[in-house]
């Protein structure tokens, strides 16, 4: 092994999240250094809606111009009875205008915010991203965390006074710490198919669509891709108890595609995806010169767009408390802080809410159905319920309710 390298902040994982927090760090001239096991950046199709709250977020990282050029923005979202093929909900961010500065969604697909933030890092030179580099294992003292590295020259250790697990659902970083990743896994899985095929103009789908439906539910997003035109995302729930093969079968997601919005000539599919789906929170986002961000700190079901939502905040939440700490002589109490904010409203929102969406789409009961379906549209008829709805929808509420969290003294 070779000798031991110094660094005040490691990170694990060089998703969004892990990422992120190097930027907010290096940009106030701490040293870190991110590892992640991949070749590069994965560009697989998963999160793209950026929340209203979460763009402040990532205003502090000075991202949102250039997400906006990449991205797509999303002024309004839409709710569909799919059996009837009923609009029933319309909701403009623009009430929102007097509650945020960003009162709009943008639809950027996570490789690309990974990318914007990637290339502002290769600006700075007291931050180091190493890919091949997998964290094996995770050791604290008083003083320090030490870790052992995978890399193409075999195991080598690295030592930080702190260090960020943001290292995805699988989290080594929280296995190593022996942290409880508390919840369930959903039966069904969530599949994604993705087709140029364009929803709005044929059928009048607005770029962030939501269909309830008994049978079979249906998010249908577009997204810029190397657009224009861009590309649109179609998520259905897929049945445990079929096998993988037969879900991504040709057969079996064209024959998906059509019973959704029939029409002549088949789809062009260019992705499909199969994800297991959970909703776990790890038991603490702290422990000792632990932390814990994003994925590794929480997982949910996508239906609302929230899980990178969730952890580009806990991000900001963080390294400005970490900031506070390296550089300012902030106790470290404000770490527990952190995680006491981070973890009550992952619970009191995402959870809750991401879980309620679900149930909300896929409802069996006529009446209660009919009953949600009402909800919806009276909240999107009434603007100042719709205000409402959307700031609960948009994170606002969330990011608010953190703040307002603090340490019994
Ligand atoms: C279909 C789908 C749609 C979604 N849509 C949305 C959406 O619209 N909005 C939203 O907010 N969220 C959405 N999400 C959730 C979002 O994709 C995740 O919340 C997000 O990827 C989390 O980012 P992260 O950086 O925490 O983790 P990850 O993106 O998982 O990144 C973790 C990184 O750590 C690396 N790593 C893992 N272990 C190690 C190790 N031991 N050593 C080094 N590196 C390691 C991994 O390879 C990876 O690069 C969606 C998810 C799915 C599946």
């Amino acid at each position: 092994m070779s000798r031991a390298r110094q660094d005040t902040v490691l990170i694990v994982g060089g998703g969004p999240v892990g990422l992120f927090c190097a930027l907010l760090l290096g940009q106030q001239g701490i040293n870190v250094t991110v590892f992640d096991n991949n070749e590069g950046l994965q560009d697989d199709p998963r999160a793209a809606t950026t929340h209203p709250a979460t763009l402040e977020v990532l205003d502090e990282g000075g991202l949102v111009d250039d997400m906006i050029r990449v991205g797509l923005v999303t002024p309004v979202f839409q709710f569909w009875d799919r059996p009837t093929g009923k609009l029933v909900a319309e909701f403009e961010h623009a009430l929102l205008k007097d509650d945020v500065k960003y009162p709009f969604v943008v639809q950027c697909e996570q490789f690309k915010t990974s990318r914007l933030i990637l290339e502002r890092l290769e600006k700075l030179s007291n931050v180091n991203v190493f890919f091949n580099h997998e964290v094996m294992r995770v050791r604290q003292d008083a003083n320090q965390v030490h870790v052992t590295v995978r890399t193409g020259d075999g195991e080598k250790p690295f030592t930080g006074k702190w260090l960020i697990g943001a290292d995805g659902g699988r989290s080594t970083v929280r296995k190593q710490c022996d942290i409880a990743f508390e919840g369930f896994t959903w039966e069904e899985r969530f599949l994604v198919l993705t087709t140029p095929f364009d929803f709005k103009s044929e059928r009048g789908y607005c770029e962030r669509s939501y269909f309830a439906d008994p049978d079979e539910w249906c998010n249908c997003f577009k997204v810029s891709a190397n657009g224009p035109p861009g590309l649109w995302r179609t998520v259905f729930p897929a049945r445990s108890d079929v096998s993988i093969d037969e879900i991504m079968s040709d057969e079996a997601v064209h024959g998906r595609l059509q019973r959704f919005f029939p029409k002549p000539g088949g789809y062009e599919i260019v992705h499909r995806n199969l994800y297991v789906t959970h909703q776990r929170v790890a038991a603490t986002f702290r422990l000792g010169r632990v932390m814990l961000a994003g994925d590794s700190a929480h997982v949910n079901n996508s239906i609302g767009g929230m899980g990178l939502n969730g952890g580009l905040q806990d991000a900001a939440n963080l390294c400005g408390k970490l900031t506070q700490v390296i550089l300012h002589g902030g106790e470290d109490r404000l770490l527990d802080l952190y995680s006491l904010q981070r973890r009550t409203v992952t619970n009191e929102f995402v959870q809750a809410q991401t879980i309620a969406n679900k149930k909300r789409l896929e409802a069996k009961d006529p009446q209660t159905r009919r009953q949600n379906l009402d909800e919806l549209a009276a909240a999107a008829a009434d603007p100042a319920k719709a205000r409402e709805f959307m700031l609960r929808s948009g994170m606002v509420l969330m990011q608010r309710r953190a703040a307002s969290i603090g340490l019994e003294t």
